[in-house]
């Protein structure tokens, strides 16, 4: 039987994860098909969960506004979920149980490695702009490499919440003057004038991904820094996602980023 597996969120429609599946199904010969599932109501997301829950759902990605819902739906939590206490892929478990897991700060530190691979953790002082959901995979994935922290966001209790549950520190922008990484969290693009304010050697990573390079990388590159985009990170979080879902790795040999960024440019 054809497993089928999907994304959902509310909007889903403008997602790259069911190119990126699709291509690396296509690629294996596997009998299965990625699809995106829109769930405008929180009732159609809990429907999709029982659907998991019985199987007839091989796995399923969860992004905004679901994932949190789906970390509070699941029975059984993988660590890198309760680490960051959201998850983006629900599985099923054994007897109709619910899984989750996240693979967002492994899909961030994925991006960070192949496109900024010369980054000395070590020393490294993180500026994190946002405290929402994406902010706290990153936060997560920037601890775990021992870097210092510090979040800038718009509500500052917010910042200092996420900076408390993470080891870090809620800052301004003018803490960026020595930061050797920013990453953008917000859902809103940041005043590009910041890139001005950064060290000669900072590297600037950007989770949004449409455009790829957004005017926030634009300015990182005009100036010369090093930049990360956030296409890179939704492949690296689509991996382990795609094993979990389909018990098999994503095929090294097909140039997948070559076939989302063909997608985005055909849009
Ligand atoms: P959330 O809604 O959870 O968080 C939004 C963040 O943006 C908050 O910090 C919020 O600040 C801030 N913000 C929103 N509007 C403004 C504004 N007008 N001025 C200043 N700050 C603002 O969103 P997510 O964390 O889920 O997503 C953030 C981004 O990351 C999105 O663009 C998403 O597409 C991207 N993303 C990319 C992934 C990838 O694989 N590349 C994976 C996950 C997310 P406040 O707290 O003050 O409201």
């Amino acid at each position: 039987m054809t497993a089928l597996a999907g994304v959902t969120g509310a909007p889903i429609s403008h997602s790259l994860s069911p190119v990126i599946h699709t291509a690396w199904i296509q690629a294996l010969g596997l009998d299965a098909r990625y699809q995106a599932f829109e769930a405008p109501d929180p009732k159609d997301f809990a429907r999709l969960c029982e659907q998991v829950r019985r199987g007839e759902l091989a796995g399923l990605n969860v992004t905004s506004p679901y994932k949190l819902e789906a970390y509070a739906a699941a029975d059984a939590r993988a660590e890198a979920a309760l680490a960051c206490g959201s998850a983006n892929l629900l599985l099923p478990g054994p007897d109709a149980s619910l899984r989750c897991d996240s693979t967002d700060a492994e899909g961030l530190l994925a991006a960070l490695d192949e496109q900024a691979p010369s980054l000395d953790w070590s020393q490294l002082r993180v500026g994190l702009l946002g405290a929402g959901g994406a902010a706290r995979s990153a936060a997560q994935a920037v601890r775990q490499r021992g870097a210092e922290l510090i979040i800038v966001n718009r509500t500052t209790s917010r910042a200092t919440e996420l900076a408390e549950a993470f080891g870090g520190s809620a800052g301004t922008l003018d803490d960026l003057e020595t930061a050797g990484l920013v990453i953008n969290a917000l859902s809103q693009p940041p005043d590009a004038d910041l890139i001005a304010r950064l060290p000669d050697r900072a590297v600037v990573m950007d989770m949004t991904y449409r455009p790829v390079v957004t005017p926030l990388l634009r300015a990182a590159s005009d100036r010369g820094l090093g930049i990360v985009d956030g296409l890179a990170m939704l492949i690296g979080q689509a991996r382990p996602s795609f094993a979990a879902m389909f018990g098999q790795l994503p095929p090294s040999d097909l140039d997948v980023r070559s076939v989302a960024l063909a997608a985005l440019e055909a849009r």
